[in-house]
C-alpha cells in the first residue's frame, strides 16, 4: 500500500475506533483475524531506570503494539508511578495503555482515587488483580472496606467506571493458592462474568500447559480471548527467581540447554530467546492464538529479537486519535 493511502486508511480507522468504547477496543484488538501484541513493564525505582525503560520502549514500539501495560507494585507501593509511566507511554508514543491495579492494602476509596486519576490520565484499560499477600504473609486479607478477590474489583470497575477496558489474569498451571484446578477456573469465569474483556495468562514454558488451560476455559463457557503471556528467559538466575514466585514448570530439556552456559551469558540469552521464539511461533500457527503478551522486564533485546525473527499476522496499531 502506498504511504498516502496508508495515512488515509489509518486516519479512517482511528476515527472509527475513537467512537467505540475502550472495552470494545480491547476486544477488537484480537477480533476478526487481528493479532493483539502487548508489552508489560514495571515502574523502575530510579530515574536512570525510568530513562532506560523509555529507551527500550522506543525499540519495541516499532513492532506496532496494540497496547502497553505498567504493573502495580506490591502493596500498592507504586500506584503513582504506575499511572505516570502508563500516561507517558501514551503521550510520547501514541500507544494505548493499561494500568495494573491490585486490591492489596486498598480501601474502596483508594481504588476509586486510582481509577479517577487513571481516567484523568486517559489510561485506556485496567489489568484488574487481587494481588499477592504482603511479604511474610501467607494469606491475602482484604482491608476493611476493600475487595477480597479480583472478580469483585472487576465488577466494581465495570459498574462505576464503564469507560475502561478490563483485562484479568488467568493461570495455565492453576493459581498457587487455589485448592484445585476446577475452583480456579470457576473463579476465572466469575471474573469474566463480572465484565472482563480479555484474559492474559501467567507465564509458562510449555505450550501444552496453555492449550490444556484454554480447552478447559472453553469447556466451561469462557468466551473472551485468552492471551498467552511469554517471558523470554535471558539467564538461569532470573528464571529461578521468577519461577519461585509464580510456580511455573520449566521443561527439563530447556533447563539442561540453558545450564550448558554460564549464568547471564550470551549462550543463555540465545537458548532462552530461541525457546520463546518457538513458543510464540507454535502458539500462533498451531494454536491460532489471536495475540501475545510479553513480560518485557523493561528490556527490549529479547522481545525485539523474537519479533524480528517471526512474521506475526495482521498486527494493527490502535493508536489513539
Ligand atoms: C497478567 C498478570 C499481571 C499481573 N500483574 C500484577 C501486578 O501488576 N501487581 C501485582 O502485585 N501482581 C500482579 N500479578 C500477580 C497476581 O497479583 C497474583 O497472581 C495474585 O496472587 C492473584 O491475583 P488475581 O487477580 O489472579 O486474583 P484472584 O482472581 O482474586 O484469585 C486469587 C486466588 O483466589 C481464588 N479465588 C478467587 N475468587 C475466589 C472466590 N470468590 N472464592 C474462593 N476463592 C477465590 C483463586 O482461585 C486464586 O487462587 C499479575 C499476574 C498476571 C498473570
Amino acid at each position: 500500500m502506498c504511504a498516502a493511502w496508508r495515512v488515509r486508511v489509518n486516519a479512517a480507522k482511528r476515527t472509527v475506533l475513537s467512537t467505540i468504547s475502550k472495552s470494545s477496543q480491547l476486544r477488537h484488538a484480537y477480533a476478526d483475524g487481528r493479532f493483539g501484541l502487548s508489552y508489560e513493564f514495571f515502574p523502575p525505582k530510579t530515574a536512570e531506570g525510568e530513562a532506560d525503560l523509555f529507551e527500550h520502549f522506543q525499540e519495541l514500539v516499532k513492532y506496532n503494539p496494540s497496547f502497553a501495560t505498567c504493573t502495580y507494585g506490591a502493596g500498592g507501593s507504586t500506584c503513582e508511578k504506575t499511572l505516570a509511566i502508563a500516561s507517558r507511554l501514551k503521550r510520547d508514543y501514541d500507544v494505548r495503555v493499561a494500568a495494573h491495579l491490585t486490591c492489596v492494602g486498598a480501601t474502596r476509596a483508594d481504588i476509586e482515587a486510582f481509577l479517577e486519576q487513571a481516567r484523568e490520565e486517559d489510561v485506556d484499560y485496567i489489568m484488574a488483580l487481587r494481588g499477592d499477600p504482603p511479604k511474610g504473609e501467607k494469606k491475602f486479607v482484604p482491608v476493611a472496606g476493600g475487595f477480597g478477590y479480583a472478580n469483585e474489583l472487576v465488577a466494581f470497575i465495570r459498574e462505576s467506571y464503564p469507560g475502561f477496558g478490563i483485562a484479568v489474569a488467568g493461570y495455565p498451571e492453576t493459581h498457587p493458592e487455589a485448592p484445585n484446578r476446577t475452583s480456579d477456573l470457576e473463579n476465572l469465569r466469575r471474573k469474566v462474568d463480572a465484565g472482563a474483556d480479555v484474559v492474559v495468562s501467567q507465564l509458562f514454558y510449555d505450550n501444552e500447559d496453555f492449550y490444556r488451560f484454554r480447552d478447559r476455559c472453553e469447556a466451561i463457557g469462557i468466551e473472551v480471548p485468552i492471551i498467552p503471556g511469554i517471558l523470554p528467559v535471558t539467564a538461569v538466575s532470573q528464571l529461578k527467581r521468577v519461577v519461585a514466585l509464580c510456580g511455573a514448570h520449566v521443561p527439563e530439556a530447556l533447563m539442561e540447554r540453558l545450564e550448558v552456559h554460564p549464568d547471564k551469558s550470551q549462550g543463555q540469552f540465545d537458548v532462552g530467546v530461541y525457546h520463546a521464539t518457538r513458543q510464540v511461533e507454535d502458539l500462533v500457527s498451531r494454536g491460532g492464538c489471536p495475540g501475545v503478551h510479553f513480560y518485557c522486564l523493561n528490556k527490549s533485546r529479547a522481545v525485539a529479537t523474537i519479533l524480528r525473527t517471526l512474521t506475526l499476522p495482521n498486527i494493527e496499531t490502535f493508536r489513539h486519535a
